[in-house]
């Protein structure tokens, strides 16, 4: 499957916020968009004013490159979302959460989504106790996701075994890092969400 193989830090300076791509190095002063935030490329400076489709279309690009994904995934999520009951753009924001590597990354087991997703990919990731490669896989409330018994005492998890809680794990989820294992406690609601994401521009866009 196609993937985005550009550079990380430049998609963070394409969307001029900082979208945490790239684990530990995005909360330091080497952060590439905190040393130079501008828009990459010669013309940069140079470009026109921003139509209400540009914006729109800015905020999906925006939005699939926080989960890392083509835009055929993506709008597969708007697809599900709006045969949802209740907000489209609050069920798709949703449904993203509840993707399996993007649960991995919020318990704190991989340092950035791309991390969390090649962990999944790589079979290291159980959930209820059975193996999941499938980083797309939904969780649901209950599910008991954990590193693969015979993958626990591989040094990048060491650490991790240390470590306390992350505080910025959302209320939704526990996790114990002691016994490398977390819990969906419930299914997350759009306030949980705490990242700038104006998702109703997303469903303008393709609602057109
Ligand atoms: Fe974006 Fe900074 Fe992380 Fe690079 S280091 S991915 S610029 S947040």
């Amino acid at each position: 499957m196609a993937r985005n193989t550009g550079a990380d830090c430049r998609q963070c300076r394409r969307e001029k916020c900082k979208l945490f791509l790239k684990g530990d190095r995005c909360y330091t002063e080497k952060c590439a968009f905190t040393k130079r935030g501008k828009i990459p490329g010669v013309h940069a400076d140079s470009r026109k004013k921003t139509t209400e489709y540009g914006l729109q279309l800015r905020e999906k690009q925006k939005t699939k490159r926080i989960y890392g994904l083509q835009e055929k995934q993506f709008h597969k999520y708007y697809e599900e979302a709006e045969r949802q009951k209740g907000v489209t753009g609050a069920n798709m924001l949703i449904l993203l959460e509840q993707r399996l590597d993007n649960v991995v990354y919020r318990m704190g087991l991989g340092a950035s989504r791309s991390q969390a997703r090649q962990f999944v990919n790589h079979g290291l990731i159980t959930v209820n106790g059975k193996r999941v490669t499938i980083p797309s896989f939904q969780v649901k409330v209950g599910d008991v996701i954990s590193v693969k018994d015979n993958k626990r005492e591989q040094p990048l998890f060491a650490e991790l075994k240390q470590a306390k809680k992350p505080a910025n794990l959302p209320q939704w989820l526990d996790f114990e890092p002691a016994e490398l294992t977390g819990k969906v406690l419930a299914k997350p609601v759009r306030e949980d969400i705490d990242m700038n994401i104006q998702e109703h521009m997303i469903v303008e866009l393709y609602s057109k």
